[in-house]
């Protein structure tokens, strides 16, 4: 057994790994949701044995596989041994609940990071329905912008307070759904340059997201401008910001004059 002490930084398999799990858990979910929507399932226990379903394969996974590291996951009871570790996994084993429970909605996704000394070193997002994975064992190329006007998403919440004021500062399409991973791969995919939102995330929320967004070339940022940084003790944030190099001074500022 490895000390985690020695062993701190990210291995190629580390990537690996990460992408390992968020692929097969994001099957998982996918087949629990073909059977769940079968047997006429309610939304919310849909949800509910879904994300335990799917925090159970991750959890049980890394204890067999990485046993030295610690594991704080959406899911489960944060013991906050986490806080004196280097490497720790932080996880949602579900982001998109209510469009998970939704049929025909993709806007869903599974998240498996890696932080080590709070860095968002390595990471993998998934979104199982339309079976696409990006992580930071192969970094994303974004591809080139030719749109005329910059298209933003945003989380619902966002649209409703400031949906209009970035449509109109930044003469920007902008639009709504659910996942914060879902948001993040829109950019990482080149069908949106920037995903913006001032609501809170937590830390599962929002660090594979950064990972692969940063091992990509895109900017992550909080919306005071600094890098999010993981495994603090609280785990709530305020706003981020995942985009084009480009967008970044644009969208800040127009933060700073509100
Ligand atoms: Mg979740």
């Amino acid at each position: 057994m490895s000390d985690p002490h020695v062993e701190a930084a990210v291995t190629s398999d580390d990537h690996v790994l990460a992408e390992n799990l968020a692929t097969e858990a994001g099957e998982m979910l996918v087949e629990f949701r073909r059977k769940g929507f079968a047997q006429g399932m309610s939304p919310w226990m849909l949800q509910d044995d879904a994300d335990m379903e799917a925090h159970r394969f991750i959890v049980n996974r890394l204890a067999e596989e990485r046993p030295d590291d610690a594991v704080l996951s959406e899911e489960g009871h944060d013991d906050r041994l986490r806080l004196g570790r280097s490497r720790v996994w932080i996880v949602d084993p579900l982001d998109g609940s209510n469009s998970y429970s939704s049929r025909g909605a993709d806007d869903w996704a599974v998240h498996i990071a890696l932080a080590v000394d709070g860095q968002p070193e390595c990471g993998a997002v998934s979104m199982p329905s339309v079976g696409d994975v990006a992580s930071t064992g192969q970094p994303a190329v974004v591809p080139e912008n030719d749109r005329d006007r910059p298209t933003i998403v945003v989380s619902r919440q966002t649209m409703r307070w400031h949906g209009q004021t970035l449509a109109n500062a930044l003469d920007a399409e902008v639009y709504a759904f659910g996942s914060a991973g879902a948001k993040a791969m829109a950019v990482i995919r080149g069908s949106a340059d920037a995903y913006f939102t001032d609501g809170g995330l937590y830390e599962w929320d929002s660090c594979a997201p950064v990972a692969v967004a940063l091992a990509a070339g895109l900017h992550a940022l909080r919306l005071d401008g600094s890098a999010p940084s993981y495994n603090n003790k609280n785990l709530f944030a305020p706003g981020l910001l995942i985009c084009r190099p480009e967008m970044t001074k644009p969208i800040l500022d127009l933060i700073e004059i509100r």
